[in-house]
């Protein structure tokens, strides 16, 4: 099965896209349907892409257009991708056992070879011999570690494919990445980006904070002005999150009217202030009704931020910045906390 959503999820994304196929010259028909869908989840990553630069370069996506898509992204792409994608793991294990073994094998020699020198040097040997003996020694070890460093070379080679084929059965699974409703990355989503920036070691030690945003009094926004405007305001969040970060932070909806923003390579105080511009901006902003065009002003956030500590993961940061989050909340909330530091 492509699609993983269930009932409810896609209900939430066939509501959602109504809307923005309405905005949208196409006739409503089926392969059109399944273009906005694939796009709205994330699931097809190619489609993604391209679809993207014809919205963002204000093109119209008539008939026509999405005939093009439909053909190039999604009517043929899918029919093989499970069998493209065994053969391929087949081919990646393939690849790593012929380097295994090769390595082995020589090993294996370096170690007989060893074993001779040994023995050799238990007899009395002249200074010449002797100097032979460790000239060869040494000439084996170069090898070995020549043929250590080629394949330290080639698994590291074969672990960044592996990752890749690991992304590309995500997306053949049709599990979205992406949060329909604002477009920033949802909870799966936003773990997948973690993971890849927990493994940059290099840009950890610079530093790494995460933010967590959670709206105030939301239930009251939607009781107030109905489920759609609340809606809105989640948009409109977002947009002003992102807007206040750098291209290599994560931002992700993690659900309802929670989101979390990774940001790498920030100590403290930078993240304290990127919270803090976030909050203001919020603060100040404001939103028009659906129905009155009313302008609705007042909408504010709490923020509880974390700090990367050796050895800490994603669950704990989470965790840490959902704690201070609700240090933000009980001190009277539109505020930012950082945790520990209460
Ligand atoms: P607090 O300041 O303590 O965060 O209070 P709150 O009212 O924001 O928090 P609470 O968790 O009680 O309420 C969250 C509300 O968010 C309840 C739920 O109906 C609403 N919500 C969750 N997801 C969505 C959504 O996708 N759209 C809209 N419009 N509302 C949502
Ligand atoms: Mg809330
Ligand atoms: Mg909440």
């Amino acid at each position: 099965m492509k699609y993983a959503q269930d009932r409810n999820a896609s209900g939430e994304i066939l509501r959602l896209l109504i809307q923005k196929m309405a905005a949208q010259p196409a006739a409503f028909t089926p392969p059109n349907y399944a273009v906005w869908y694939e796009f709205a989840t994330g699931i097809n990553p190619a489609l993604t892409e391209a679809m993207s630069k014809l919205l963002d370069g204000g093109q119209k996506l008539d008939d026509e257009a999405i005939d093009k898509l439909y053909a190039k992204f999604v009517s043929e792409c899918n029919v093989d991708d499970e069998r493209i994608l065994r053969e391929d793991v087949q081919k990646l294990l393939g690849k790593i056992a012929g380097f295994t073994a090769e390595t082995n094998k020589q090993a294996s020699e370096f170690g007989n070879n060893l074993q001779v020198y040994g023995d050799t040097l238990k007899q009395n040997l002249d200074a010449s011999k002797l100097g032979a003996l460790i000239s060869n020694m040494a000439d084996d070890t170069d090898k070995m570690r020549g043929s250590m460093n080629n394949l330290q070379t080639e698994l590291e080679a074969s672990r960044q494919q592996v990752e890749k084929l690991h992304k590309e059965l995500e997306s053949a699974r049709g599990e979205a990445l992406i949060d329909p409703l604002t477009g920033i990355l949802n909870r799966r989503g936003f773990e997948g980006k973690a993971q890849q920036i927990f493994a940059d070691k290099a840009s950890v030690e610079k530093g790494l904070c995460l933010l967590m945003l959670d709206i105030d009094h939301f239930k009251k926004i939607n009781d107030t002005y109905g489920h759609l405007f609340g809606d809105k305001v989640i948009c409109g969040i977002a947009a002003a999150i992102k807007s206040k970060i750098k291209g290599q932070d994560a931002v992700a909806r993690l659900g309802g009217e929670e989101f979390a923003v990774l940001l790498p390579e920030t100590a403290v105080a930078g993240a304290h202030a990127v919270a803090e511009q976030i909050r203001s901006s919020i603060e100040r902003g404001k939103i028009r009704r659906l129905d009155t065009q009313e302008q609705i002003g007042g909408i504010t956030i709490s923020i509880g931020v974390s700090i990367y500590a050796a050895g800490s993961n994603i669950t704990e940061l989470l965790d840490q910045a959902d704690k201070a989050l609700y240090v933000s909340k009980e001190g009277g909330r539109n505020r930012v906390s950082v945790y520990g530091q209460s």
